[in-house]
């Protein structure tokens, strides 16, 4: 129960206050990734930095879970190297999938509230979109 509010709350809070939605217009990399089963789209932007992700934004459409988690993915990627990034989304995947350890679900810090999408695989798409599109990104 308290698991399931926390996670309505990380939803409301990065929709009504997205830390990392807004258009960059210098960035290195720019990528859009679309979820058509629900109409969900990302663009997202990266500024690189060598091998370090050093800023990043989005922008895009899409229902609560897709911009939400995209919101969070870039909190935790800014600043991060490259291939830390790709196992952090990796991770985030294989959490969706339901097939994480605990320790791996716990590495995901913040982004561990969408764990119960696990179990809503009409919203897997969702979820995963800023992360796929993410690693698609940096495999450029
Ligand atoms: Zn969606």
């Amino acid at each position: 129960m308290e698991n399931r509010s926390f996670y309505n709350e990380i939803l409301t809070e990065h929709n009504i206050h997205p830390e990392f939605k807004f258009d960059m217009e210098d960035a290195d990399i720019v990528l859009e990734g679309v979820n058509p089963s629900c109409g969900d789209d990302v663009w997202l932007k990266l500024k690189m930095d060598g091998d370090i992700i050093s800023d990043g934004a989005f922008i895009g459409d899409g229902c609560a879970i897709s911009q939400a988690s995209a919101d969070i993915m870039l909190g935790m990627v800014i600043g991060k190297k490259k291939d830390e990034a790709i196992k952090l989304a990796d991770t985030f995947v294989k959490m969706i999938k339901g097939e994480a350890s605990d320790e791996e679900i716990e590495s995901l810090e913040e982004a561990s509230a969408l764990q119960d999408i696990s179990h809503m695989p009409a919203r897997v798409k969702c979820a995963v979109l800023g992360w796929r599109t993410l690693k698609e990104a940096l495999d450029k």
